[in-house]
């Protein structure tokens, strides 16, 4: 690491004017590391290299004390580290990215300052927008093709996280209560107008939500087959009608009991000689022109 006179030449491509070593403060912080996070992330090696680029010149801030207000450091240099002897979760040699921030001192900033060098704010929270999100256990691009495996969860011994790759935009870093990251404290927010992963999950809701609809009217009909199956009765009709407010649990119930029901009145008939293979009679198939495809349920 440069020595302080070599940081603030550094830090001084980066102001308006020349400060010198008693204008600025100036502190070092671990942005982010390749170990697996909170939230089951991590970042590929290409990341942190990204992320190394494009945070210098990034601005900080420190919103989560009122006392501060909009006060904000700058970063002006990072490096990546490695730590030979400690490895990731997933076997890697641990590496983080390194940043040297910079702040202007001012009398409002002093307490900033000190609680800084006393440890008290040393956790820190970035903001990026990733291309890829790659599952651990199938290799998916999450962003683009949304798999069905969870992170957390272990498949055929294989841990499922994702891996961050492929740094689009970097948007701010801020000194938080609760990081994600365990070691330095990275929460990944796309933000922005469009986020790629909370649109993903979307499309594969609806499509998901789209196929119940389908599945649920399919069973709403066997349904309304099995309650006339015994014929065109009120009794029939009425528990045929029903079946408009069911949803697909009640419905599974519903034909489950209705199955045993007309298997136990069936049960005697085929103990009769001569009757196996009688075809029952053809109203009991019918269906009410009231109860078919009509029924309300497509979803627009
Ligand atoms: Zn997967």
């Amino acid at each position: 690491m440069p020595d302080q006179n070599e940081l603030l030449t550094l830090l001084n491509r980066f102001t308006k004017r020349e400060h010198s070593l008693d204008e600025v403060y100036l502190f070092d912080l671990i942005l982010c590391d390749n170990e697996i996070d909170r939230d089951g992330d991590c970042f590929s090696a290409a990341a942190l290299e990204q992320l190394r680029d494009r945070f210098v010149g990034v601005t900080g801030i420190f919103d989560h004390n009122p006392r501060c207000g909009n006060q904000t450091a700058r970063i002006f240099r990072t490096e990546l580290c490695s730590d030979p002897g400690r490895k990731t979760k997933t076997g890697q040699v641990y590496r983080f990215l390194r940043a040297n921030a910079y702040m202007v001192r001012t009398e409002s900033n002093a307490d900033l300052i000190r609680e800084i060098d006393a440890g008290i704010k040393k956790e820190v929270s970035i903001s990026c927008a990733v291309g890829k999100q790659i599952c651990s256990v199938c290799g998916a691009n999450k962003l683009r093709k949304p798999c069905s495996h969870i992170k957390g969860r272990i498949y055929s011994g294989t841990r499922c996280y994702h891996t961050l790759d492929d740094i689009t935009d970097v948007y701010e870093w801020s000194f938080v209560a609760v990081p994600a990251q365990k070691a330095a404290g990275v929460t990944k927010t796309c933000g922005g107008a469009c986020d790629p992963e909370k649109e993903a999950m979307q499309s594969a809701l609806d499509a998901a939500g789209q196929l119940l609809d389908r599945l649920t009217e399919e069973l709403r009909r066997d349904v309304v087959r099995l309650c006339y199956r015994g014929g065109e009765n009120a009794c029939a009709k009425a528990l045929a009608d029903s079946t408009v407010h069911m949803d697909a649990d009640a419905l599974l119930a519903l034909r489950d009991s209705l199955r045993v029901g007309l298997a136990a009145a069936n049960a005697p008939a085929q103990l009769m000689p001569g009757q196996a293979g009688q075809k029952p009679p053809v109203q009991a198939f019918r269906l009410a022109p009231a109860h078919r495809s009509e029924v309300p349920y497509a979803k627009s």
